[in-house]
Parts: structure tokens; sequence; C-alpha cells
């Protein structure tokens, strides 16, 4: 099979996405599956529909239009504030999407009438993360004037953190998002249906012991593609972190010394720090590089340290064990590492069913 591939594991996938699910269920949260580092893929949006997600969501339009064409049949929410020019490609597709401009609400409104359609419309609220969402103080006239538009619905509220700062999901934030959803209730007389809490870095929050108040929805991506809640990157007990790997073959291993010689000039991207000198080490020399994905994010196979990259070439110090060109090595992923992945034209896209058996006959290749 050809290098650099990645290898997707839907039973591990619908595994991962049926505990979280089960697991928010008892605290009254259903889940959205975010499909966006998947680049729509409709064998891994069945996947997640499989393991009990209530919806799909994906920040990129074009992506829902590829569930879409392929047959997927779920409610489809646009999780990024629309592209105010992508307004009729957004109603033509989505049932929903995530909003934080009155501008476009009224654009996706217009193109929702051109068409005889109603839009869902969630508007995002700012809980200090600084990425999207409109601020907590102006939330009510957004809302008002959003009942206003005749061809949106106000659907509910959301929030997103932990994505741009880092700001965690907590009792405090998340109690706010509760009573900015009670307080638009007595304030417009309208039902609040959907209160989305945010992401994967909500599930430390939601699975605690706290109060989970009117949230019941998270939009889970990372956390059912890599088993791995983004906050601390530790594994989620009784997930699998490997339902997605990157696999790349070995094309040069020699024994080297561990420190360059000669005069240390920039390298093609900035400056490294200088290795630490420890003797002749085992480099090997992967096909794999800044073109392909992030390896900055990937984890090696134990014994195994990552020690540099360019944009062709991860460089690798094998320690004992004995890798020889032609040799295939799998990498776990971060979302990073995934997403650079799953987009480069040069990775092999590959899914396996029946628990990695029947490769031949359940294999198919997404695109690659
Ligand atoms: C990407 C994204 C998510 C999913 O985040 P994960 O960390 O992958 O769970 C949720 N909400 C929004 C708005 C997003 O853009």
């Amino acid at each position: 099979m050809s290098t650099p591939r990645l290898e997707i594991d839907l039973d591990k996938i619908r595994h991962n996405t049926h505990t979280l699910v089960g697991r928010l269920a008892e605290r009254g949260i259903s889940v959205t599956g975010v499909t966006k580092a998947t680049l729509g893929s409709p064998a891994i949006a069945d996947a997640l529909l499989t393991g009990g997600v209530r919806a799909l969501g994906d920040s990129r339009i074009e992506n829902i239009e590829t569930m879409r064409r392929a047959g997927v049949q779920a409610t489809m929410i646009l999780l990024r504030t629309p592209i105010p020019s992508q307004a009729a490609q957004v109603v033509a597709h989505a049932d929903v999407s995530f909003n934080t401009e009155l501008a476009v609400v009224s654009a996706l409104s217009s193109a929702a009438g051109a068409v005889r359609r109603t839009h869902g419309v969630v508007l995002m609220v700012e809980l200090g993360d600084l990425r999207e969402g409109i601020m907590p103080a102006d939330l009510e006239h957004a809302a008002r004037r959003t009942l206003y538009f005749p061809h949106v619905v106000l659907r509910g509220i959301g929030t997103n953190l932990a994505c741009r700062s880092g700001v965690s999901p907590d009792a405090r934030n998340m109690s706010e998002l509760t009573a900015l959803a009670e307080a638009l209730e007595t304030a417009l007389g309208v039902t609040i249906d959907i209160v989305s809490g945010g992401n994967s870095s909500n599930l430390d929050w939601a699975l605690g012991a706290g109060d989970t108040g009117r949230v019941n929805d998270l939009r889970l991506g990372e956390s059912i593609l890599l088993g791995r809640e983004p906050l601390h990157r530790q594994p989620i007990d009784g997930l699998h972190t490997d339902a997605i790997t990157l696999v790349a073959e070995a094309i040069e291993s020699k024994v080297k010394p561990s420190q360059p010689w000669g005069v240390i000039a920039e390298t093609a991207f900035g400056n490294q720090p200088p290795p630490r000198d420890r003797g002749d080490i085992s480099q090997v020399i992967f096909a794999l590089g800044r073109q392909d994905t992030d390896p900055d994010g990937l984890r090696p196979p134990p014994g195994l340290t990552v020690l540099g990259s360019s944009s062709d070439h991860l460089i690798v110090d094998s320690g004992h064990e004995r890798i020889r060109a032609g040799d295939e090595i799998s990498f776990q992923l971060n979302y990073s590492a995934l997403v650079r992945a799953m987009t480069s034209p040069f990775v092999a896209k590959v899914v396996t069913t029946l628990g990695g058996r029947a490769m031949s006959q359940a294999t198919h290749v997404i695109q690659g």
C-alpha cells in the first residue's frame, strides 16, 4: 500500500463515539459529531452517526456538501460563522449555522426565503477565549433582531472556548451560558432549545461532578477521533487513541553523529535548538514532511524519538530498533498533524472496518 497513508479504523471511531455519547447522555448532554478534521468523509460521518451523535457539525460548507452528496442523512450544522458570500450555499446544504453577525443572519434569511426554506440560527456568545462570539451584553439585542428575520429561526445559543486563548470551560463560564439562555427566554418569551457548551475541551467539565445547568449539547471532534482531551492531551479512559494513525516509510537508515558539523546558520524552517551530543545514533529518515503533516504533532512508537523535520523528511532516532529503508512505522497524531495529513494531497487515506480484518474487501480509499 502506498505511503504516507492515514489508516482510519471505523470500528474504533464508532466505539469512541458510542462511549462518549453514553457518558454524556447521563449528564443530559447530546453530541454533535464534528467532521472538519476528516474533510467531510462520508464513511467517518456514518461511523459517528451509528455511534449515536445527534447531528453533524463542520466548519466548512464544502465538507457539508461532500457529505450531502454522498447521501449522509443527518442534521448538518455549519460551525464557523458563514462567509457572507456563501449564504446561498449555506442555506442549501446546512440546516443550522452558528452566527455572530446580524448582517450575516440577514443574508441567510434572504437566501433561505429565495428557496422557500427556513434556516436555523445558533447565536455564539463570547465567554473569554476571544475567538468568535457576541459579547454577552449584546446577546439579547442580537436574539431579538434574529427573531424578526422571516426565514430564519433562533434555535439556540452556544460558545466556544480553549481554541484560541486556552480558556478552560469551567463552572463559572458554563453557568454564565445557562444564565444567558434563561435570561433570553424570560426577556423574549422564546424557548432556547440548543445550549451548546463547546468542544472536546469541555469534557472534563461535562463529566465532572458539577451541575451542567442548561447545557445540552457538545460538539466533539478531536476527542472522538483521537481519544484524547485537548486541554492536557491526556488519553480519555476507555477510548482508542489509535483510531487514526499515520504510516510512513523509511527511506534512509544510517548510524550518524548526533551533532551536525560545519558553520551553523538558520535552517530551512528557522532556528532550531542545537541537538545534545549523544555520540553516534541510529538515524532514520522517513518520507514524511511538513507538506504532509505537522511533524511536531506526531507521536512515534516507544523507543523512537522524532529529532527534526523539513518539508519532505522526518528524522528519527530509532534507538535500539532496527529500521531499514522500506520499513513502515505507524505514528499517532495530534489534531494539528491529523488536519494537515487529511488535507495533504500526498497522503493516502485508507479506511478499514471489521476491526482491521478483511482489509482488502473492506478497504476503500477516500482520496490520494
Ligand atoms: C472544531 C470545532 C469544534 C470541535 O472541536 P474539537 O476540539 O475537535 O472537539 C467545535 N466547535 C467549533 C465551533 C469548532 O470550530
